[in-house]
């Protein structure tokens, strides 16, 4: 697999101008660099680069309206929603975000249903700037059907991941961000492109046998994981996401959507929670750390995010882009 060793700021400029070169404005194609270039330089390349075909494709079918101001509307003291009017999710998430730790440093807690975005990206860059506020925060949404119902033999359930991130006091907080399938999609595509077998038990081929061939399990489904239990996580993300927010299920936003193998339009679901407000006083921060010590004292266990940490810190040295994602890109 060859790579070109790139730096954020080249990342950051061509996901920019492709997007402006097929039809975004400044603002809106500056939101989505941002998170493709924040995905690239931790490591995340299932969520960075390799999104950019896929955005582009929604531009040019007219599916997004690149050129999209979000608006938001306090339904609630602690209730912000945000309506993207077709936009890509990043510039609703950026309109939002300090509406919403203004409404939870009130109200001790606060959410933010997002409507009327098309979302692609990696939710860890959307909690982590609620922590880096001093709150702990969460996200889930839904996707196109994925994901098989346990018991059941058709996808119905998007890939639907949910993250939670947790404010600490020194160094950066702790955010877990994961898909209720075994696997990511992204990373199924990722292996299709890179030639790699799937473990066992990540997905079925279309005829519901189960395969690893990530070429097969992208025309059939995949599985949820922990059976029934993340079965269930894939659910409540439906629930959350679609009919709280008042927006559409997985099944819903596929049967509306046009194809054009970009995100479709679907809702997301937000909170943000003020724990020194929950508790009464600052001393969570400090339990916490006793907790996470506890964790980290065992050989083997790390806190989720510490990959993508490292990576950050490594990526001043320039991140290795695939160049066959660098080929497509200069075909779209
Ligand atoms: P992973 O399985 O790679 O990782 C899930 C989480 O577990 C991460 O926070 C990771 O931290 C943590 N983790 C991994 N290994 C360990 C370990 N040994 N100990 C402790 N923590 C660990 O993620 P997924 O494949 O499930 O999802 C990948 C991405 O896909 C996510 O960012 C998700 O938001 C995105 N996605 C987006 C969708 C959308 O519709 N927009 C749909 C589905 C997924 P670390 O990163 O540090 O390894």
């Amino acid at each position: 697999m060859s790579h070109k060793t790139m730096n954020v700021e080249e990342i950051h400029a061509l996901a920019k101008s492709t997007l402006m070169r097929h039809g975004a404005d400044d603002v809106n194609a500056t939101a989505v660099a941002d998170i493709i270039t924040m995905a690239e330089r931790d490591g995340c390349h299932s969520h960075g680069l390799m999104r950019l075909a896929g955005y582009a494709a929604t531009l040019k079918s007219g599916k997004v309206n690149g050129k999209a101001r979000p608006t938001v509307k306090q339904l609630a003291p602690a209730v912000v929603q945000v309506n993207g009017h077709n936009c890509f999710a990043p510039l609703a998430l950026e309109t939002g975000r300090p509406h919403l730790i203004e409404a939870a440093k009130t109200c001790g807690v606060a959410i933010m249903p997002l409507i009327g975005i098309h979302h692609f990206a990696a939710l860890w860059t959307e909690v982590e700037p609620i922590a880096e506020a001093g709150l702990v925060g969460f996200a889930c949404t839904s996707y196109k059907p994925a994901v098989i119902p346990a018991g059941g033999t058709k996808a119905l359930y998007g890939t639907n991941p949910i993250a939670f991130g947790w404010p600490r006091k020194d160094g950066p907080p702790m955010v877990f961000d994961q898909a209720s399938s075994v696997m990511a999609r992204g990373e199924v595509m990722l292996a299709a492109r890179e030639g790699h077998e799937l473990p066992e038990g990540v997905g079925v081929d279309s005829d519901g046998k189960p395969s690893t061939d990530p070429n097969e399990v992208l025309k059939g489904a995949l599985l949820a994981f922990g059976g029934y239990k993340g079965s269930s996580i894939a659910m409540m993300v439906e629930l959350l996401a679609g009919a709280m927010t008042g927006e559409s299920f997985s099944f819903e936003a596929a049967a509306r959507d046009n194809g054009d193998g970009g995100p479709p339009q679907g809702g997301e679901f937000l909170m943000a929670i003020d724990p020194t407000l929950v508790r009464g006083d600052d001393g969570w921060a400090d339990h916490a750390e006793t907790f996470f010590d506890k964790i980290q004292e065992q050989d083997g266990a790390r806190l989720p995010g510490m990959r993508r940490h490292r990576n950050r810190a490594n990526s001043g040295k320039g991140v290795e882009v695939s160049t066959i994602v660098l080929d497509k890109i200069a075909d779209i």
